[in-house]
Protein backbone atom coordinates (compact mmCIF):
# COMPACT_ATOMS: atom_id res chain seq x y z
CA UNK A 1 0.00 0.00 0.00
CA UNK A 2 3.01 2.55 0.67
CA UNK A 3 4.62 1.41 -1.59
CA UNK A 4 1.94 1.57 -4.27
CA UNK A 5 1.53 5.63 -3.20
CA UNK A 6 5.36 5.83 -3.64
CA UNK A 7 4.97 4.71 -7.36
CA UNK A 8 1.82 6.76 -8.01
CA UNK A 9 3.88 10.03 -6.81
CA UNK A 10 6.90 8.93 -8.96
CA UNK A 11 4.36 8.99 -11.72
CA UNK A 12 2.81 12.33 -11.38
CA UNK A 13 6.34 13.24 -10.55
CA UNK A 14 7.48 12.18 -14.16
CA UNK A 15 4.47 12.91 -15.65
CA UNK A 16 4.68 17.17 -14.54
CA UNK A 17 8.60 17.02 -15.47
CA UNK A 18 7.20 15.55 -18.65
CA UNK A 19 4.45 18.47 -19.40
CA UNK A 20 7.45 21.01 -18.49
CA UNK A 21 9.64 19.46 -21.24
CA UNK A 22 6.65 19.62 -23.14
CA UNK A 23 5.97 23.34 -22.70
CA UNK A 24 9.64 24.44 -22.26
CA UNK A 25 9.54 22.74 -25.97
CA UNK A 26 6.29 24.58 -27.56
CA UNK A 27 8.03 28.22 -26.42
CA UNK A 28 11.02 27.48 -27.81
CA UNK A 29 9.54 26.73 -31.36
CA UNK A 30 7.22 29.65 -30.49
CA UNK A 31 10.23 31.80 -30.04
CA UNK A 32 11.31 31.00 -33.44
CA UNK A 33 8.71 31.80 -35.20
CA UNK A 34 8.19 35.38 -32.76
CA UNK A 35 11.79 36.56 -34.06
CA UNK A 36 10.60 35.50 -37.89
CA UNK A 37 7.06 37.01 -37.72
CA UNK A 38 8.34 39.75 -35.93
CA UNK A 39 6.06 39.59 -32.74
CA UNK A 40 8.77 41.24 -30.67
CA UNK A 41 8.24 44.61 -29.82
CA UNK A 42 10.52 46.95 -27.22
CA UNK A 43 9.05 49.13 -25.07
CA UNK A 44 10.70 52.08 -23.24
CA UNK A 45 10.49 53.28 -19.26
CA UNK A 46 11.78 56.99 -18.83
CA UNK A 47 14.96 57.11 -16.57
CA UNK A 48 15.15 60.83 -14.30
CA UNK A 49 17.71 62.38 -13.05
CA UNK A 50 16.80 63.46 -9.51
CA UNK A 51 18.02 66.69 -9.07
CA UNK A 52 16.91 68.85 -12.58
CA UNK A 53 13.69 66.55 -12.35
CA UNK A 54 13.79 65.57 -15.95
CA UNK A 55 13.89 62.83 -18.47
CA UNK A 56 17.55 61.56 -19.08
CA UNK A 57 17.33 57.80 -20.94
CA UNK A 58 14.67 55.22 -21.65
CA UNK A 59 15.23 51.77 -20.55
CA UNK A 60 14.34 49.15 -23.57
CA UNK A 61 11.91 46.58 -22.48
CA UNK A 62 11.43 43.31 -24.45
CA UNK A 63 7.39 42.85 -25.42
CA UNK A 64 6.31 39.63 -26.93
CA UNK A 65 2.65 39.43 -27.97
CA UNK A 66 1.96 35.72 -28.61
CA UNK A 67 -0.84 35.44 -31.33
CA UNK A 68 -3.05 32.91 -28.47
CA UNK A 69 -1.56 33.75 -25.27
CA UNK A 70 -1.35 37.54 -25.21
CA UNK A 71 1.48 39.54 -23.94
CA UNK A 72 4.05 37.21 -22.33
CA UNK A 73 6.14 38.61 -19.80
CA UNK A 74 10.07 38.77 -20.17
CA UNK A 75 10.58 37.16 -16.92
CA UNK A 76 9.17 34.04 -18.29
CA UNK A 77 10.99 33.84 -21.53
CA UNK A 78 14.03 35.76 -21.28
CA UNK A 79 15.76 32.94 -19.28
CA UNK A 80 14.30 30.10 -21.93
CA UNK A 81 16.00 31.77 -24.12
CA UNK A 82 19.05 31.89 -22.12
CA UNK A 83 18.62 27.99 -22.65
CA UNK A 84 18.63 27.34 -26.02
CA UNK A 85 20.43 30.34 -26.87
CA UNK A 86 17.74 32.18 -29.22
CA UNK A 87 18.69 34.82 -26.42
CA UNK A 88 21.78 35.52 -28.94
CA UNK A 89 18.83 36.45 -31.93
CA UNK A 90 16.45 38.24 -29.33
CA UNK A 91 19.13 40.46 -27.83
CA UNK A 92 20.18 41.74 -31.57
CA UNK A 93 17.22 42.54 -32.23
CA UNK A 94 16.61 45.10 -29.03
CA UNK A 95 20.05 46.07 -30.03
CA UNK A 96 19.25 47.10 -32.76
CA UNK A 97 15.69 47.96 -32.50
CA UNK A 98 16.98 50.39 -29.34
CA UNK A 99 19.48 52.25 -31.42
CA UNK A 100 17.11 52.64 -34.13
CA UNK A 101 14.30 53.75 -32.14
CA UNK A 102 17.05 56.41 -30.15
CA UNK A 103 18.02 57.83 -32.77
CA UNK A 104 14.89 60.09 -33.77
CA UNK A 105 14.86 61.44 -30.20
CA UNK A 106 16.57 64.07 -28.85
CA UNK A 107 20.49 63.88 -29.09
CA UNK A 108 20.86 64.33 -25.18
CA UNK A 109 18.88 61.49 -24.72
CA UNK A 110 20.69 57.92 -23.71
CA UNK A 111 19.01 54.52 -24.49
CA UNK A 112 19.54 51.84 -22.22
CA UNK A 113 19.45 48.02 -23.10
CA UNK A 114 19.60 44.81 -20.84
CA UNK A 115 21.79 41.89 -21.88
CA UNK A 116 22.22 38.56 -21.07
CA UNK A 117 25.35 37.24 -19.60
CA UNK A 118 24.61 34.91 -22.84
CA UNK A 119 25.24 37.57 -24.99
CA UNK A 120 28.34 39.46 -23.41
CA UNK A 121 30.06 35.96 -23.03
CA UNK A 122 29.90 36.31 -26.97
CA UNK A 123 33.22 37.31 -28.34
CA UNK A 124 31.54 38.98 -31.45
CA UNK A 125 29.46 41.19 -29.54
CA UNK A 126 30.97 44.58 -29.01
CA UNK A 127 31.87 44.57 -32.69
CA UNK A 128 27.70 43.86 -33.06
CA UNK A 129 26.89 46.96 -30.53
CA UNK A 130 29.60 48.82 -32.70
CA UNK A 131 27.63 47.88 -36.13
CA UNK A 132 24.31 48.85 -34.59
CA UNK A 133 25.30 52.38 -33.45
CA UNK A 134 27.06 52.93 -36.93
CA UNK A 135 24.15 51.81 -39.05
CA UNK A 136 21.84 53.71 -37.01
CA UNK A 137 24.56 56.78 -36.67
CA UNK A 138 23.89 56.94 -32.99
CA UNK A 139 27.01 58.86 -30.52
CA UNK A 140 28.59 55.53 -28.53
CA UNK A 141 27.87 57.66 -25.40
CA UNK A 142 24.07 57.65 -26.16
CA UNK A 143 23.89 53.86 -25.13
CA UNK A 144 24.24 52.29 -21.77
CA UNK A 145 24.67 48.25 -21.21
CA UNK A 146 22.47 46.99 -18.43
CA UNK A 147 24.06 43.69 -16.55
CA UNK A 148 22.67 42.04 -13.61
CA UNK A 149 25.86 42.26 -10.87
CA UNK A 150 25.84 37.91 -11.54
CA UNK A 151 26.28 38.28 -15.09
CA UNK A 152 29.49 40.72 -14.38
CA UNK A 153 30.99 38.26 -11.63
CA UNK A 154 30.66 34.57 -13.27
CA UNK A 155 33.35 34.10 -15.88
CA UNK A 156 34.78 37.19 -15.46
CA UNK A 157 37.73 37.31 -17.58
CA UNK A 158 35.11 36.72 -21.03
CA UNK A 159 33.50 39.22 -19.31
CA UNK A 160 36.04 41.69 -18.82
CA UNK A 161 37.46 41.45 -22.02
CA UNK A 162 33.82 42.47 -23.89
CA UNK A 163 33.34 45.39 -21.03
CA UNK A 164 36.84 46.98 -22.00
CA UNK A 165 35.75 46.74 -25.35
CA UNK A 166 32.40 48.62 -25.07
CA UNK A 167 33.72 51.09 -22.72
CA UNK A 168 36.46 51.57 -25.58
CA UNK A 169 33.82 52.21 -27.72
CA UNK A 170 32.28 55.30 -25.84
CA UNK A 171 28.92 52.99 -24.40
CA UNK A 172 27.93 53.07 -21.03
CA UNK A 173 27.90 50.11 -18.38
CA UNK A 174 25.43 49.87 -15.33
CA UNK A 175 24.69 47.54 -13.08
CA UNK A 176 21.44 46.42 -13.08
CA UNK A 177 19.58 45.38 -9.79
CA UNK A 178 22.00 45.92 -7.61
CA UNK A 179 21.70 44.09 -4.16
CA UNK A 180 20.00 40.86 -5.01
CA UNK A 181 23.08 39.08 -6.72
CA UNK A 182 26.63 37.75 -4.75
CA UNK A 183 28.83 40.20 -6.05
CA UNK A 184 30.83 41.90 -3.22
CA UNK A 185 31.48 45.44 -3.12
CA UNK A 186 34.85 45.31 -4.56
CA UNK A 187 33.32 44.46 -7.90
CA UNK A 188 31.55 47.87 -7.97
CA UNK A 189 35.34 49.27 -8.43
CA UNK A 190 36.86 46.71 -10.71
CA UNK A 191 34.11 46.45 -13.27
CA UNK A 192 34.24 50.54 -13.55
CA UNK A 193 30.75 51.19 -13.78
CA UNK A 194 28.89 54.20 -15.27
CA UNK A 195 25.61 53.66 -13.03
CA UNK A 196 24.57 51.22 -9.98
CA UNK A 197 20.48 50.92 -10.52
CA UNK A 198 19.85 49.48 -6.90
CA UNK A 199 16.79 47.20 -7.13
CA UNK A 200 13.45 47.94 -6.42
CA UNK A 201 13.52 45.48 -3.52
CA UNK A 202 15.37 48.13 -1.33
CA UNK A 203 13.10 51.00 -2.47
CA UNK A 204 10.17 50.02 -2.03
CA UNK A 205 10.95 49.06 1.57
CA UNK A 206 13.08 52.22 2.16
CA UNK A 207 9.84 54.20 4.12
CA UNK A 208 8.84 50.98 6.46
CA UNK A 209 12.37 48.77 7.08
CA UNK A 210 15.22 51.05 8.67
CA UNK A 211 17.63 48.16 7.06
CA UNK A 212 16.69 49.00 3.69
CA UNK A 213 17.01 52.72 3.89
CA UNK A 214 20.42 52.15 5.51
CA UNK A 215 21.78 49.84 2.20
CA UNK A 216 20.29 52.86 -0.01
CA UNK A 217 22.04 55.48 2.02
CA UNK A 218 25.34 53.23 2.31
CA UNK A 219 25.48 52.80 -1.78
CA UNK A 220 24.30 56.22 -2.68
CA UNK A 221 27.36 57.41 -0.67
CA UNK A 222 29.39 54.82 -2.55
CA UNK A 223 28.77 55.87 -5.57
CA UNK A 224 29.54 59.12 -4.82
CA UNK A 225 32.71 58.63 -3.24
CA UNK A 226 33.42 55.79 -6.56
CA UNK A 227 32.21 58.26 -8.83
CA UNK A 228 29.73 56.07 -10.16
CA UNK A 229 25.94 57.71 -10.67
CA UNK A 230 23.53 55.45 -8.80
CA UNK A 231 19.89 55.15 -9.55
CA UNK A 232 17.00 53.79 -7.62
CA UNK A 233 14.44 51.21 -9.54
CA UNK A 234 10.71 50.99 -9.08
CA UNK A 235 9.80 54.46 -7.24
CA UNK A 236 5.96 54.04 -7.19
CA UNK A 237 5.52 56.53 -4.60
CA UNK A 238 6.47 60.73 -4.06
CA UNK A 239 7.68 59.43 -0.37
CA UNK A 240 10.14 57.43 -1.73
CA UNK A 241 11.21 59.66 -4.14
CA UNK A 242 11.69 61.81 -1.65
CA UNK A 243 14.04 59.99 0.09
CA UNK A 244 16.20 58.79 -2.94
CA UNK A 245 16.40 62.73 -2.95
CA UNK A 246 17.42 63.33 0.14
CA UNK A 247 19.89 60.45 -0.20
CA UNK A 248 21.69 62.33 -2.67
CA UNK A 249 21.12 59.30 -5.31
CA UNK A 250 21.29 60.72 -8.94
CA UNK A 251 18.38 58.84 -10.71
CA UNK A 252 14.95 57.41 -10.24
CA UNK A 253 12.58 54.93 -12.40
CA UNK A 254 9.53 53.54 -11.62
CA UNK A 255 6.10 53.52 -12.63
CA UNK A 256 5.41 57.60 -10.26
CA UNK A 257 7.42 58.77 -13.09
CA UNK A 258 6.52 57.14 -16.04
CA UNK A 259 5.47 53.27 -17.45
CA UNK A 260 7.10 51.47 -20.01
CA UNK A 261 5.75 53.09 -23.33
CA UNK A 262 5.12 51.74 -26.81
CA UNK A 263 8.02 53.64 -29.04
CA UNK A 264 5.25 55.83 -30.79
CA UNK A 265 4.75 57.55 -27.55
CA UNK A 266 8.56 58.14 -26.55
CA UNK A 267 8.58 61.93 -28.48
CA UNK A 268 5.14 62.79 -26.80
CA UNK A 269 6.27 61.94 -23.40
CA UNK A 270 9.94 63.65 -24.00
CA UNK A 271 7.53 66.57 -24.93
CA UNK A 272 5.33 66.34 -21.93
CA UNK A 273 8.07 66.07 -19.12
CA UNK A 274 9.20 69.61 -20.29
CA UNK A 275 12.22 68.64 -22.06
CA UNK A 276 13.49 71.01 -24.54
CA UNK A 277 16.39 70.72 -26.81
CA UNK A 278 19.56 72.99 -24.82
CA UNK A 279 17.80 71.60 -21.68
CA UNK A 280 15.32 74.20 -20.03
CA UNK A 281 13.00 72.38 -18.47
CA UNK A 282 9.31 74.27 -19.39
CA UNK A 283 6.18 74.86 -16.39
CA UNK A 284 3.68 72.11 -16.66
CA UNK A 285 6.44 69.60 -16.55
CA UNK A 286 5.14 65.94 -16.84
CA UNK A 287 5.85 64.25 -13.64
CA UNK A 288 3.16 61.43 -12.22
P1 LIG B 1 14.81 45.03 -15.25
O1 LIG B 1 15.88 45.24 -16.26
O2 LIG B 1 15.16 45.26 -13.82
O3 LIG B 1 13.62 45.97 -15.72
C1 LIG B 1 12.74 46.60 -14.84
C2 LIG B 1 11.45 45.83 -14.70
O4 LIG B 1 10.73 46.40 -13.60
C3 LIG B 1 10.54 45.92 -15.91
O5 LIG B 1 9.77 44.73 -15.97
C4 LIG B 1 9.65 47.10 -15.53
O6 LIG B 1 8.41 47.11 -16.19
C5 LIG B 1 9.48 46.88 -14.05
N1 LIG B 1 9.20 48.13 -13.33
C6 LIG B 1 9.63 49.37 -13.62
N2 LIG B 1 9.20 50.28 -12.73
C7 LIG B 1 8.45 49.60 -11.83
C8 LIG B 1 7.70 49.98 -10.66
O7 LIG B 1 7.63 51.15 -10.26
N3 LIG B 1 7.07 48.99 -9.98
C9 LIG B 1 7.11 47.69 -10.37
N4 LIG B 1 6.45 46.80 -9.65
N5 LIG B 1 7.81 47.28 -11.48
C10 LIG B 1 8.46 48.22 -12.20
P2 LIG B 1 9.69 43.83 -17.29
O8 LIG B 1 9.59 44.69 -18.50
O9 LIG B 1 8.64 42.81 -17.05
O10 LIG B 1 11.12 43.14 -17.36
C11 LIG B 1 11.50 42.21 -16.38
C12 LIG B 1 12.93 41.83 -16.55
O11 LIG B 1 13.13 41.10 -17.77
C13 LIG B 1 13.89 43.02 -16.65
O12 LIG B 1 14.20 43.53 -15.38
C14 LIG B 1 15.07 42.39 -17.34
O13 LIG B 1 15.89 41.71 -16.41
C15 LIG B 1 14.42 41.38 -18.26
N6 LIG B 1 14.36 41.95 -19.62
C16 LIG B 1 13.46 42.81 -20.14
N7 LIG B 1 13.77 43.12 -21.41
C17 LIG B 1 14.92 42.46 -21.69
C18 LIG B 1 15.78 42.36 -22.85
O14 LIG B 1 15.55 43.01 -23.89
N8 LIG B 1 16.87 41.55 -22.76
C19 LIG B 1 17.17 40.85 -21.61
N9 LIG B 1 18.28 40.08 -21.60
N10 LIG B 1 16.40 40.91 -20.51
C20 LIG B 1 15.29 41.71 -20.55
MG1 LIG C 1 17.25 46.64 -16.65
MG1 LIG D 1 16.55 46.51 -13.17
MG1 LIG E 1 15.12 45.19 -10.60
Amino acid sequence: RAKESGRGRVQRFEQSMMEAAARRRRLETDMARALAENELSLAFQPLFDIEAMRVASFEALVRWKHPERGWISPAEFIPEAERTGQILAIGEFVLREACRRAADWPTEIGVAINVSPVQIRTPGFPLLVASALSANRLMPSRLEIELTETAMVEDGTMIATSLSALRALGVGVSMDDFGTGYSSLAHLRNFELDRIKIDRSFVDAAPSDPGCLAVLRAVTQLGRELGVKTLGEGVETPEQLAILRDLGCDGAQGFLLGRPLPAEEVADFIALSGWTVGGSKQPGAHVA
